[in-house]
């Protein structure tokens, strides 16, 4: 089932549009059959519960922090994740800069966009991300690889149309900005409900979970 499901997805988007495998709650040996039916990308919302899948699968294939990143979770994290999608402010990203400097590597990092404008949400507010940005730059061992947003929780397809686009227009500005040390390569955009909406207006990763494994219990 989980291989059909991945199977579809990948007939319905375009070649160049990484399809990450969202996995909050799944086991293993679900993640295990996803990535033999061809899934190169897992993201996880948690950072323990990721440390403690991680021993099991390990580098078959490239593991992504989609869900919010609390300071103290931020050593742990750069340990074990290939990338962080979720960096909104100048903090979080100077504790990945120090942690990614004691483990000597350079942290890929994409700046999580607020598209809703939402105060009880995650990520930062469009018109404070190019100071963001520009912050992050001049951080060593961390390096901004592009955009990631949600959307509002509710909704389908058509309703999430103005915040992707709102973030997609912020992409195309950053690229055209050309700021050192930061790359807007990808454009992280869409879930189950929303992902074909999301590739049409630009996202060229998305990230599935309840359609390639199953509703959530
Ligand atoms: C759970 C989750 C997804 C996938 O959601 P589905 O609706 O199950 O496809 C994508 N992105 C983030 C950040 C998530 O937490």
């Amino acid at each position: 089932m989980i291989a059909d499901n991945i199977k579809e997805i990948l007939s319905e988007i375009p070649k160049d549009v990484h399809l990450i495998a969202a996995s909050k709650t799944r086991k293993s040996a679900e993640i295990l059959e996803a990535i033999n039916a061809g899934i190169e990308m897992i993201g996880e919302n948690y950072v323990q519960e990721a440390a403690n899948k991680i021993p099991e699968i390990g580098n078959k294939a490239k593991w992504h922090l989609i869900g919010h990143l609390q300071k103290n979770k931020v050593k742990k994290a750069v340990e074990i994740f290939n990338m962080i999608q979720t960096v909104d402010s100048i903090g979080i990203a100077a504790e990945i800069a120090k942690r990614s400097a004691e483990n000597g590597r350079i942290m890929e990092v994409l700046i999580e966009i607020n598209s809703g404008r939402e105060e009880q949400k995650f990520g930062v507010f469009p018109e404070n991300a190019e100071d963001l940005i520009q912050a992050v730059s001049k951080m060593n061992n961390i390096k901004v690889m592009g955009l990631m947003t949600m959307g509002p929780l509710m909704g389908n397809h058509y309703d999430f149309i103005p915040y992707f686009r709102t973030t997609k227009e912020l992409f195309d500005k950053f690229k055209k900005l050309d700021i050192i040390n930061v790359e807007m390569k990808y454009l992280s955009m869409g879930m189950t409900n929303s992902y074909k909406t999301a590739v049409k207006e630009g996202a060229n990763m998305i990230r599935v979970g309840t359609k390639i494994f199953g509703n959530r219990e």
